[in-house]
């Protein structure tokens, strides 16, 4: 049996994240591993602000996560919301995911990784998801360099067919 150690660097969640229990979900033909935030204050899953918890919002909810070899795998958890002062009725922060995503923030990165490095059906068929996705996940990934630092040095744009994310504003000029 691997430890809980070994699940938390397979399943990309530091230690903010308590694992539950790892199990086979035969229906979705996945690894679905039970988690949740380590305990302390609900905080507003937009600006991270402490707040009081709403309701349980939709409940239980899954976010996939890096591939397990030929398996798909998942993270679920509950998904509380909480009434921020600033942002009002949300869904509460999680450690392994950036807000609205529906994948967690390992997955996101190397998707956003991908698509700068590779080409678009090389992305979608290692990844299994749509490239309406990876739009999606480009402009999480870039919105979170702009507000914290800067994952990609030196990447100024990111252009993939029709859709374009300049980070310009964000990301240091090299050579001009
Ligand atoms: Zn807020």
């Amino acid at each position: 049996m691997l430890g809980k150690k070994v699940w938390r660097r397979l399943l990309g969640v530091d230690t903010d994240t308590v694992m539950e229990r790892v199990e086979f979900d035969e229906d979705a033909d996945a690894v679905v591993a039970s988690v949740r935030p380590r305990r302390g204050r609900l905080s507003c899953g937009r600006c991270g602000r402490p707040s009081a918890r709403h309701d349980r919002g939709e409940g239980r909810r899954r976010w996939r996560t890096l591939d397990l070899g030929e398996l798909r795998c998942y993270l679920e958890a509950d998904a509380p919301q909480v009434v921020c002062d600033i942002h009002g009725v949300v869904v509460a922060k999680v450690p392994w995911a950036r807000h609205g995503a529906g994948h967690t923030r390992g997955f996101d990165d190397l998707v956003a990784w991908l698509a700068v490095h590779s080409s678009k059906t090389t992305v979608c068929e290692l990844t299994r998801i749509a490239w309406a996705s990876v739009g999606a996940i480009i402009a999480r990934v870039v919105a979170d360099a702009r507000a914290e630092r800067d994952p990609f040095g030196g990447l100024t744009r990111i252009g993939i067919g029709e859709i374009s994310y300049k980070a310009r504003a964000a990301l240091p000029h090299r050579g001009g």
